[in-house]
């Protein structure tokens, strides 16, 4: 999945979890949520090496955990912990039901526990490559399938919140 469903979920997370609704909460829930992916940002830092392909290491149980648990100092309140761990586990939930056409298929969430591969690919995955691969039919449903399912939802469930963010900034 691209980054925006994720974000989507760790705004509902926020909104939930949160209930001083604070913008820095709302930056550690959706940083939290995308964290996962930040090993494309990685590889081609490291020189794309072979070892550090896509969801490798930072998609696994322990990693969710870890990147939670370093921001607890950062809220007070038991109710948003235990909301960001939830988060940081949905990226890998969320991951998980998309179709995964790349070998290895799938990835091995229970690292170094196990080194099973799961995959229960039923959601479709969105291409990243030339502008005509972007712009593909499959892509573009892939899109509209991530944003009408996650994006959209979250904006409007969570609009009060979002509009209150404005509100008490101005007031500032
Ligand atoms: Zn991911």
């Amino acid at each position: 999945m691209t980054p925006f469903p994720h974000a989507a979920v760790g705004l509902i997370g926020w909104k939930y979890a949160d209930r001083r609704h604070s913008i820095k909460a709302l930056f550690i829930f959706i940083f939290i949520s995308c964290l996962p992916d930040a090993d494309f940002f990685l590889f081609p830092l490291f020189g794309k090496p072979d070892w550090l392909f896509h969801q490798r290491f930072t998609h696994n149980v322990g990693v969710a955990l870890l990147s939670a648990l370093i921001f607890f100092p950062f809220l007070r309140m038991a109710r948003a912990r235990i909301g960001l761990i939830l988060i940081a586990l949905s990226h890998l939930i969320m991951d998980l039901s998309v179709v995964d056409t790349l070998a290895p298929i799938g990835f091995r969430p229970f690292l170094p526990f196990s080194d099973a591969l799961l995959n229960f690919g039923v959601f479709p995955f969105v291409k990243r490559g030339t502008v005509a691969q972007v712009l593909s039919v499959p892509n573009l449903i892939a899109i509209g399938l991530e944003l009408g399912l996650f994006v959209l939802p979250a904006l409007i469930l969570c609009r009060k919140e979002i509009a209150a963010l404005r509100i008490n900034k101005s007031s500032v």
